[in-house]
């Protein structure tokens, strides 16, 4: 996989991009992230990558042309087709399938906006697909694009080692993931929950689905009201999780119980 990132501030890009398991991934090449500076592709002699909008209105909107000549390069440079992201408030909210459907592809380039945002036109000639990481508004699109390029790398068969494997994480079956717990066994007089020391990866196992469940219902009742309950195992957990809900209710109904 390649990733072309066209933005004003490569240095910041790169650096970020370059750190940790994504750092190592590119030593290994499985995946190559170039971040292209838009300003060396202007034809003018202050390098001005923006200019005043049409209709008035404050601040600046990036120039179609620069945007244009470094999208070209970066196009040129890979030789194949390219998917061409622009990051912005405007697009669809980013979720874990578009990091899996991403991951498929062989060349993303993601454009960076800053300022008011970019001239419509290069978007309607070049960008197949907007993406907004959420609906707030940040100053440039280099933390969104390095967000997208982070998940979708992640993504990607032999970026992260076994242990690191994403599998049971959040989002990728419709649920959030566990508590987690590392040494010492216990901290400030909190204790980990025994089971997790039992050593019996069956019972740990079924505890921590029936975590992951309770989290999902308690802080995403929107992703909760879609998990489908379908193995014997998780029925089972349902049916607990039922009964102590029940158990809980009558305790309150009668304390004395
Ligand atoms: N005037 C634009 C609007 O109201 O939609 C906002 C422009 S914003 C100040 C500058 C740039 O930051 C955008 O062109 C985009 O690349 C990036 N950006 C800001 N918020 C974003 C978000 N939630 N998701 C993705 N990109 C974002």
């Amino acid at each position: 996989m390649r990733i072309d990132i066209l933005t004003l501030f490569p240095e910041t890009v790169g650096d970020v991009l370059s750190e940790s398991i994504l750092g190592r991934a590119q030593e290994r090449d499985i995946i190559r992230i170039d971040a292209h500076q838009i300003r060396d592709y202007t034809t003018n002699k202050q390098n001005q990558v923006d200019d005043y909008p049409y209709g008035g209105g404050h601040g600046a909107v990036m120039q179609a042309d620069p945007l244009y000549n470094c999208w070209c390069h970066a196009c040129d440079e890979a030789g194949g087709p390219v998917h061409t992201i622009y990051l912005s408030p405007c697009g669809h909210v980013f979720k874990q399938a578009d990091a899996i459907r991403l991951s498929k592809m062989e060349h993303l380039v993601l454009v960076c906006g800053h300022y008011e945002g970019i001239d419509q036109r290069f978007i309607d000639e070049c960008v197949d697909e907007e993406i907004s990481i959420g609906d707030f508004v940040l100053t440039g699109g280099e933390i969104p694009a390095m967000a997208v390029a982070d998940a979708v790398c992640r993504m990607i068969p032999g970026v992260l080692s076994d242990a690191e494997c994403f599998e049971d994480e959040s989002h990728w079956a419709g649920t959030l993931e566990y508590p987690q717990y590392s040494r010492p066994a216990v901290w400030h007089e909190r204790e980990v929950p025994p089971i997790l020391r039992s050593g019996d990866h069956a019972r740990v196992a079924r505890w921590r689905r029936k975590q992951s469940i309770l989290r999902t219902r308690e802080r995403r009742p929107d992703m909760y009201a879609k998990l489908k309950f379908e193995t014997k195992e998780d029925k089972k957990i349902l049916r607990e999780i039922q009964d102590e809900d029940e158990l809980r209710a009558a305790e309150k109904l009668d304390p004395g119980k």
